[in-house]
C-alpha cells in the first residue's frame, strides 16, 4: 500500500481502471499514477489484470444493446489493465472529475487537463474508468477484488490511516 497522505476526514473507496489504451503507453501509464499521487489518493489494492470477454461483458452489462457495447467490451478484453482500489475522502466524486467527461471530444474542449482530455483516444478507448457512486464503488471493487473484505478494511484499516 502507497500512502499520499491523510486528512483526518474518514476516507472513501472508490474502483479506478486504466483501460487497455493506458497500459499500451508506459508515459500515460506513469502520468495517470502521478495524478493519483498528487491528489493524495491512498492507494489501497492495485493489481494488473486482463478481462476475459464474458467478464467485460458482465462489468459492462448496464451497456448491453447500446451500439458501442461489442466495440466496448472486445476493447476492454484487448489487453492487460491497472485496477486500483484508492481511498479518499472524496473519492468516487474526486476521480471522477480527474477521469474527465466520458466522449473524448467534449473532454479535449471542455476538460483538456484532465486524464481524458489529455490522454482519450476515442469515446470507446478513453483511458480510465471510475465509479460513478459509493455503491457502485462496492460493487465494482468486489467484482475486481473478491479477495477484499471492504466491511474488514473500514474497521481494521481506515481508522489508522485518517490521521
Ligand atoms: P463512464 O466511463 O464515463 O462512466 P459510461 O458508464 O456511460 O461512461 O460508459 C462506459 C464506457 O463505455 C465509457 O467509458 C466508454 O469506454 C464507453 N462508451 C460510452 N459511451 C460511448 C459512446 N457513445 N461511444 C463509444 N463508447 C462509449
Amino acid at each position: 500500500m502507497v500512502a499520499a497522505g491523510c486528512s483526518g476526514r474518514p476516507l472513501q473507496l472508490t474502483l479506478a481502471l486504466l483501460k487497455p489504451d493506458a497500459v499500451a503507453h508506459p508515459l500515460v501509464l506513469e502520468a495517470v499514477h502521478e495524478t493519483i499521487l498528487s491528489n493524495r489518493f491512498l492507494i489501497v489494492r492495485a493489481k494488473k489484470l486482463r478481462c476475459g470477454r464474458e467478464e467485460s461483458c458482465r462489468f459492462y452489462r448496464e451497456h448491453a444493446g447500446r451500439f458501442f457495447y461489442q466495440r466496448l467490451v472486445e476493447f476492454m478484453a484487448s489487453g492487460p489493465m491497472w485496477a486500483y482500489i484508492l481511498a479518499h475522502e472524496n473519492a468516487v466524486p474526486l476521480w471522477r472529475s480527474l477521469m474527465g467527461p466520458t466522449k473524448v471530444f467534449r473532454a479535449r474542449n471542455n476538460v483538456p487537463d484532465s486524464i481524458r482530455g489529455s490522454y482519450g483516444l476515442t469515446d470507446t478507448r478513453n483511458t480510465t474508468h471510475g465509479s460513478d457512486s459509493p455503491a457502485s464503488a462496492s460493487r465494482e471493487i468486489a467484482f475486481f477484488f473478491p479477495e477484499f473484505n471492504e466491511q474488514l478494511w473500514y474497521q481494521h484499516e481506515e481508522p489508522h490511516l485518517r490521521c
